[in-house]
């Protein structure tokens, strides 16, 4: 049977022969050599939506959250929608838009760092200063007084926070407005703080020197109004680095604890921490109750919310069979958003750094399939070319909301600051920042 990677592989060689006839002297070289990281068009690779070959600006035409890794999700009401580009960007080909960045982020020099999420795609990667994970890349921004503004290639909660760690001077710009997160959508303030009220009202208040019936736990890939929330009612915030450390702090001051919005995050951690599954109620925020009784959440430890992502809820535990099968003595790791039973199945499971770190440290001939996003596997798969590593899931399927930076968003938004503008600035209120501060912080110390 042809393994996953062999299909990739296989499809950007395909790819790359039938463009060579279009690359020569004098004519733009479409696809950098082996830069491709996800291989759609005339490929036969299968991709979990084909439209995810469309140029985001279609994609941003259609009423849905856009194809892909997310396209079962409903675009939220209030979420920011992205005004069309101008021709000359969308009509330009990756070559021009390449010259483009490249020209104007040599013009504005030090003024603006381009930041660049793990997941992004290559064409983005090249031209950013600093590649690494939301929190990594919100430090970056907080390293760097100098800048007066940061482009950032991620998604709106990552922005959020680089813009709360960031100078209040320091613009914090989102090149596609309608780059969202579908998990961190999956909790509104309004449904976290309904569930708030609930859980006081039926978990009542701490006696003196009693420790506190629930404290509050927001995973990093939430919105800055409930890491503010967290902040303001003795809570804290969480990476999938330390979600370990962060529950145990939790549990020093509360008797439970409630966590946001990633289930799979915050059970896998409680599994890792020996508590049971009967004790880790789901909370559905459109339910009385979340849909439990008041025992089930007056005996529970961690109540989840029941939020989840969608391109590591994919990852199943017969694609770990497979990967097994197909390649005998592969070792196996997963990020912990994936559900528990593929983080149970796997060799291990950790956030993006420990699985680059696990890169680093294999030796040259390993085989490893990881359950993590398609563009940081593949480029893993590039930096090691002595290791055979591949996506677990059989299917080409991105972040699609990561997926909406395209170039010419990011050409766009360049050559708008060198004119004088500042546009898609995401900016967080002072009292929602300084609240989001606190929960930073309190995580920040709780760092062991
Ligand atoms: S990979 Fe998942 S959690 Fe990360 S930005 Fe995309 S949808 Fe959100």
């Amino acid at each position: 049977m042809t393994s996953v990677h062999e299909l990739i592989r296989g499809a950007a060689a395909r790819e790359r022969a039938e463009l060579s006839p279009a690359t020569g002297p004098g004519k733009p070289q479409l696809v950098p050599a082996g830069r491709k990281p996800i291989a759609l068009r005339a490929t036969g690779v299968s991709s979990c939506d084909t439209e995810l070959a469309d140029d985001p600006w279609a994609i941003d035409r259609a009423p849905g959250y856009g194809p892909g890794a997310s396209a079962a999700d409903d675009i939220p009401a209030l979420a920011p929608r992205q005004g069309p580009l101008p021709a000359e960007y969308t009509g330009a080909s990756d070559a021009e838009l390449t010259v483009r960045i490249i020209a104007a982020k040599a013009a504005l020099g030090d003024r603006v760092q381009i930041l660049g999420h793990f997941y992004q795609r290559d064409e983005i990667v090249q031209h950013a200063d600093f590649v690494g994970d939301s929190f990594m890349l919100a430090q970056a921004a907080k390293q760097h007084p100098e800048a007066e503004a940061f482009v950032f290639c991620g998604v709106h909660f990552m922005a959020e926070t680089a813009d709360i760690l960031s100078g209040p001077e320091q613009a914090v710009i989102l090149p596609n407005l309608a780059a969202g997160c579908s998990m961190a959508d999956m909790a509104t303030i309004e449904q976290v703080e309904d569930c708030w009220r609930d859980l006081t009202a039926t978990l009542g208040t701490a006696a003196e020197g009693e420790l506190q019936p629930v404290i509050p736990v927001t995973y990093m890939n939430s919105s800055a109004a409930i890491k503010a929330f967290c902040g303001r009612n003795g809570g804290i915030v969480c990476t999938s680095s330390n979600a370990r450390t962060v529950l145990e702090w939790a549990f020093e001051r509360g008797q439970r604890v409630v966590f946001f919005p990633d289930q799979h995050l915050g059970r896998n951690t409680a599994k890792e921490m020996g508590i049971a599954e009967e004790q880790m109620p789901l909370w559905r925020p459109h339910l009385a109750l979340g849909g439990n009784t008041p025992e089930q959440l007056r005996d529970a430890r961690v109540i989840l919310w029941n939020g989840f992502c969608s391109v590591h809820k994919r990852f199943t535990v017969a694609q770990i069979e497979q990967a097994r099968a197909d390649y005998p003595g592969a070792r196996v790791i997963v990020h912990p958003e994936c559900p528990a039973a593929v983080v149970e199945a796997a060799d291990g499971a950790g956030s993006t750094e420990y699985i680059r770190k696990e890169v680093e440290a294999a030796a040259p001939g390993s085989v490893l399939a990881i359950g993590t996003e398609i563009n940081l596997v593949n480029r893993l798969q590039q930096q090691r070319p002595d290791l055979t590593i591949f996506c677990l899931d059989p299917v080409v399927c991105p972040c699609s909301t990561m997926y909406r930076i395209h170039p010419a968003y990011l050409a766009w938004t360049l050559e708008a600051l060198l004119a004088g503008e500042t546009p898609n600035q995401i900016r967080v209120s002072d009292d929602v920042a300084g609240d989001s501060r606190v929960a930073l912080e309190r995580m920040l110390a709780a760092r062991p």
